[in-house]
């Protein structure tokens, strides 16, 4: 657990949040300002800071952190869905605990890639 992390105190279960999903490693809960009709945050409960180090460090966490995005997309989401990763303050990351935001439940417009 990382000091004055928001997620490490989520996953912790000293900061309230709406759970939909949790493992041993992973903790899944709705974004507290949901840009679509399914907008959940995915999770390891290991502090690290992007994907990029989760993918280095704790690739078997990686692989679950997306079966866990499947699973909330089959249950709310007809199985389909966005995962995204804002790497860094420029690509938008505001909290420095690794997130991927599964987005889903209607058709999304913007496409960047
Ligand atoms: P980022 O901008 O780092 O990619 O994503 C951080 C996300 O965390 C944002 O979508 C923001 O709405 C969400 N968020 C920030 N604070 C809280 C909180 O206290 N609870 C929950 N559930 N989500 C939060
Ligand atoms: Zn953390």
């Amino acid at each position: 657990m990382s000091d004055n992390c928001l997620f490490c105190s989520i996953a912790a279960g000293d900061v309230a949040a709406d759970v939909v999903h949790e493992t041993d490693n992973v903790v899944a809960f709705r974004d507290i300002s949901p840009q679509a009709p399914v907008h959940v945050l995915v999770i390891p409960r290991k502090h690290l800071e992007n994907v990029t180090e989760a993918a280095r460090e704790m690739p078997e966490v990686l692989a679950e952190m997306a079966d866990v995005a499947q699973q909330i997309a089959d249950a709310e989401s007809g199985g389909q869905f966005r995962w995204i990763f804002n790497t860094g303050a420029q690509a938008g990351q505001s909290v420095f605990h690794v997130h991927g935001h599964v987005i889903g439940g209607q058709e999304l417009g913007w496409n960047p890639a």
